[in-house]
């Protein structure tokens, strides 16, 4: 059987190709190629559907949904859902296909021909709340992921770990009072959206970890371990998701952390170890952010390395 289900299609690069953003198309654009070159062994590549509206509307506010989908540009425009969120003409196939990405790769891992699932997707997701896009994030992909996997396939004990150095406002949003799906998150605070305070708690099931500006590769690890693996071990999920943000790389432009590529392969194989004990093996990782393009690069290749074995 497939190990990992790459995720990937071109429409992620004419999502804002031009604008000079961090969340640009060149983030993604070189990975195919160079996952190709690394052989791994056992992972296969598929292109994703664009998502029905239906799925979005488990996870947005339906108005929000409908509106959000009518501002993309036809023409050579660029339109500002939010101060940061930007969205050009090809922006509209990306945002579907991204959260496309997400179903698709449930799907792939329940009918069993995959175990898990690497989903290299532009427009990011965790900063999209219930009726709000911002952040760079149309709609939140992990969500509305995690939505179907509650009604389509009745999963009630679901983990979502998001290691992006921002806070996931967006995912925790939507959960806040959903006792299905249990949010973990570290991140560099205060830094944008402001959100994730430990006090924020939602139902029980929100899980904040915030970190100071600086805090190094050791120090985050053994963090890491005691507020994420060790709570896993309690929940013991039987689906994990991974909010896949690379930006807590210490070469990233956007934030102050300290970690190594190696570092990305080491949380990965953690939450692995979790899934294999836990899920059947069964996780849906999606990328959120990571703004230095060779850091990015080199993580997402760690990611992979991780979720192979
Ligand atoms: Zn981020």
């Amino acid at each position: 059987m497939t190990v990992t289900k790459i995720f990937y299609h071109t429409d992620f690069e004419n999502h804002i190709p031009t604008l000079n953003n961090p969340e640009c198309a060149n983030r993604t654009k070189n990975i195919m190629g160079l996952i190709q070159k690394e052989n791994f062994p056992n992972i296969a590549i598929e292109e994703p559907e664009k998502i029905k509206k239906e799925l979005i509307y488990a996870a947005h506010d339906k108005d929000f949904v409908d509106a959000t989908i009518n501002k993309f540009p036809e023409n050579d425009e660029i339109y500002y859902l939010d101060q940061e969120t930007p969205v050009s003409s090809g922006s509209k196939d990306a945002t579907l296909r991204a959260a496309g990405a997400g179903i698709d790769a449930i799907n792939s891992i329940i009918d069993g021909k995959s175990k898990n699932a690497f989903c290299i997707v532009r427009p990011p997701g965790h900063h999209a709340c219930i009726n709000k896009s911002m952040g760079f994030c149309v709609f939140n992909n992990v969500a509305i992921a995690a939505y179907y996997l509650i009604n389509k396939y009745d999963y009630s004990n679901i983990a979502i770990v998001d290691f992006d150095v921002h806070h996931g406002n967006g995912t925790q949003d939507i959960f806040y009072n959903n006792k299905n799906v249990t949010y973990y998150s570290t991140h560099q605070y205060p830094l944008y959206p402001g959100t994730g305070d430990v006090d924020e708690v939602g139902c029980g099931n929100i899980f904040n970890i915030p970190l100071v500006s600086g805090t190094s590769s050791a120090s985050y690890q053994k963090i890491f371990q005691e507020k994420i693996i060790e709570q896993l071990e309690i929940q013991q999920p039987d689906f994990l998701i991974i909010s896949a943000g690379f930006d807590a790389h210490k070469d990233d432009p956007l934030a102050n952390i300290n970690l190594s590529n190696e570092d990305f392969v080491i949380l990965t194989k953690k939450l692995k170890i979790i899934a294999d004990k836990y899920c059947n093996g069964k996780i849906l990782s999606m990328l959120e952010g990571g703004y230095d393009i060779s850091a990015l690069e080199n993580a997402m290749i760690g990611h992979i390395s991780g979720l192979q074995e």
